[in-house]
């Protein structure tokens, strides 16, 4: 699955290649993926034909390209989106599902999707910042992420320390692989009791996120599956780099211990025994 690296990889190629062009058509060729656009594919088509892309933004694991209209884009790759940029004469993707053409017989930007749990959007005067994804906080590659404000919220949860670091609406764009990559550099077991923290451990906590999230980024994210790809069709390749995520039974970077897995709001949690040992019990 997508997490804020691999989007943010696919924001800064498609910032690229679509920023300033004009949309000549957009062609939807399975409903399912405008499933959120519920005037239908017509309308999409309709709304966005004559509109051109001002950028590319992102919220957490969302993206959204501002239109000249005011409105824009919103889309979300699920499980196994991708947004690709084809020459026109290239052969169409087995699961197509949306393609856009631009007036300038340019490369289309298709999305592409074989589970079709991602999907595309109009957000109606969204270009700033679409109503749909509002609720979501900012992530802590956001210049505007505000530090103390995150520090005091986390600790002022009675939630273990995982799931606050997946809890969208506390800080964004931290999935499953990356919270147990901080977690690990952190020394902090996932069920650690958010409110028994101290500000200094949020705080290193936090760099530790981004600096997780900032490499990830600077290798072009993680791929797990070949389903994966960024806008140029290129894996990433930040998997060789994990330190605990995936590597049950295989010994700690740090000290050598194995690497245990547990399961955690239905997935698994990868952690080492001796440097995240597990909070007591309190009665
Ligand atoms: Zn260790």
């Amino acid at each position: 699955m997508p997490e804020l690296p691999e989007v943010e990889t696919v924001r800064m190629g498609l910032a690229k290649w679509v920023t300033g062009r004009t949309i000549a058509t957009a062609e939807v060729l399975h409903p399912r993926a405008i499933r959120r656009h519920l005037p239908g594919d017509a309308h999409f088509a309709a709304v966005l034909t004559g509109r051109t892309v001002l950028d590319v933004s992102r919220r957490g694991k969302y993206l959204w390209l501002p239109l000249d209209s005011g409105d824009a884009i919103i889309g979300h790759l699920g499980m196994s989106g991708q947004l690709l940029m084809q020459p026109a004469d290239a052969e169409d993707e087995k699961h197509l599902r949306i393609r856009f053409t631009f007036t300038d017989g340019g490369p289309q930007l298709r999305f592409v999707d074989q589970r079709t749990f991602g999907g595309l959007s109009v957000s109606e005067g969204g270009a700033e910042l679409p109503d749909e994804i509002s609720h979501i906080a900012r992530d802590p590659m956001d210049p505007l992420f505000d530090d103390a404000a995150f520090n005091a919220r986390m600790r002022g949860r009675h939630t273990e320390v995982k799931r606050a670091l997946l809890d969208q609406t506390l800080i964004s764009g931290v999935g499953n692989i990356y919270a147990d990559e901080a977690l690990w550099r952190a020394k902090l077991h996932g069920t650690r009791p958010t409110d028994q923290l101290t500000r200094p451990a949020v705080a290193r906590l936090l760099g530790h996120v981004r600096d997780v999230l900032g490499e990830a980024i600077v290798a072009g994210g993680t791929s797990f599956d070949e389903l994966y790809v960024n806008v140029n069709g290129e894996s990433g390749y930040f998997d060789r780099s994990l330190n605990a995520y995936g590597r049950e039974n295989e010994p700690c970077h740090r000290c050598g211990a194995i690497i245990r897995r547990e399961q955690f709001m239905n997935r698994s949690s990868f952690s080492c025994p001796r440097c995240q040992p597990k909070p007591r019990k309190t009665a």
